[in-house]
């Protein structure tokens, strides 16, 4: 085998969901867009929709026909972006519900699926996706009376508890939806953390059942294990990698493992982060290349056929970190030549 292998832990993504479920008195969906966050919407959501989970969500209607093939009739599998231009048939086909952002796309869906289920989302001062408050006010007895399945905004700022932004949003969603009798949700895994008041009548966290930052108390899902290609002896001063920027200051082993940031791995991760043999940390040197990485071994006893760079000691955030960027790239950018593995 020489690709890396990725090994995606179902059951506990499912603890995940269930503790962050425990965390509220209310429902709790799942996010599986960009492809349950890397790690297969198929595998993912039908994990899930035996855990018990009702509500799905995705990004683009072209996403929701994977997941409504694994989770069967019965959930709702809604969409980010809504209804847009060449959906409908997606949306009919697949059974989704668009989550309306513009009068544009309320008028195609009332147009060319009237009958067909649909939510509403609001900007709550995100400025990203939704209805903003004046085309919402002029919509909104008209859009109530068709019953949408829900009416729900996003945070800006969730991942810091303490940032204005979440009491702001939280008022602005609650004047515009005051009175409102469909089930409303406002908190993904960040505002499934602020508290009840964030929690209306449903939560959608994605992050943190994948073992992601804000959710501290996460099981970590994933562990990605890195082939061995060949072991070298390095004496000292010679050095390791693209553009020199490795020296041995030790007669040292060096180690080549099969990935890269063409894996998802990010060049930007370089130095400061290790891969393991069993629990022994041996640290990656040199630049990470396309297709490869450099290891220091010299401290292991013998020369591993695998190491792993994710595991329950170093997890998507430490590398993240590393990287200079979240948990959320990290998993999205696993690449597609890992093989797969699902424990359930
Ligand atoms: C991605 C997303 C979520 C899930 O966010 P996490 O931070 O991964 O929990 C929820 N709602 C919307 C609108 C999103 O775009």
């Amino acid at each position: 085998m020489s690709t890396a292998h990725l090994t995606i832990n179902l059951h506990a993504l499912a603890q995940n969901w269930r503790a962050l479920d425990a965390k509220t008195k209310v429902e709790t969906g799942a996010v599986v867009k960009a492809d349950g966050y890397g790690l297969g919407a198929g595998p993912v959501s039908s994990a899930l929709a035996e855990e018990g989970v009702r509500k799905f969500f995705v990004a683009v209607a072209e996403e929701g026909a994977a997941v409504r093939e694994a989770v069967g009739p019965e959930p709702m599998v809604a969409v980010f972006s809504g209804h847009m231009e060449g959906d409908t048939d997606l949306l009919r086909d697949h059974d989704l519900t668009p989550l309306i952002n513009s009068p544009q796309q309320y008028k195609r869906h009332m147009e060319a699926l009237p009958d067909h289920s649909f939510g509403i989302q609001l900007d709550s001062g995100m400025n990203r996706l939704g209805l903003e408050a004046a085309d919402w006010a002029a919509l909104r007895s008209e859009a109530l009376a068709l019953n949408p399945v829900v009416v729900m905004s996003h945070l800006a700022c969730a991942d810091d508890p303490d940032h204005s932004m979440n009491q702001q949003q939280l008022q602005r969603f609650r004047e515009m939806t005051d009175g409102v009798q469909v089930p409303r949700s406002l908190a993904a895994t960040g505002g499934t953390m602020l508290g009840p008041e964030f929690h209306f009548e449903f939560c959608r966290p994605g992050i943190g059942l994948y073992g992601g930052m804000p959710f501290a108390g996460a099981k970590p899902v994933v562990t990605v294990d890195l082939p061995v290609v060949q072991v070298r002896e390095v004496a000292v001063g010679e050095t390791v990698g693209y553009g020199n920027t490795w020296t041995a200051r030790r007669p040292s082993r060096i180690a080549t493992v099969a990935a890269g940031y063409a894996d998802g791995l990010h060049r930007a991760i370089g130095g400061g982060i290790d891969t393991f043999a069993g629990d022994q940390p041996c640290p990656v040197v040199g630049r990470i290349s396309m297709d490869l990485i450099t290891v220091d071994v010299t401290d292991l006893p013998y020369d591993p056929d695998r190491l792993r760079i994710l595991n329950g000691h170093q997890t998507v955030d430490d590398l993240a970190e590393a990287a200079g960027t979240i948990g959320y790239e990290i998993l999205t950018s696993m690449g597609s030549r890992y093989s797969r593995g699902y424990v359930e």
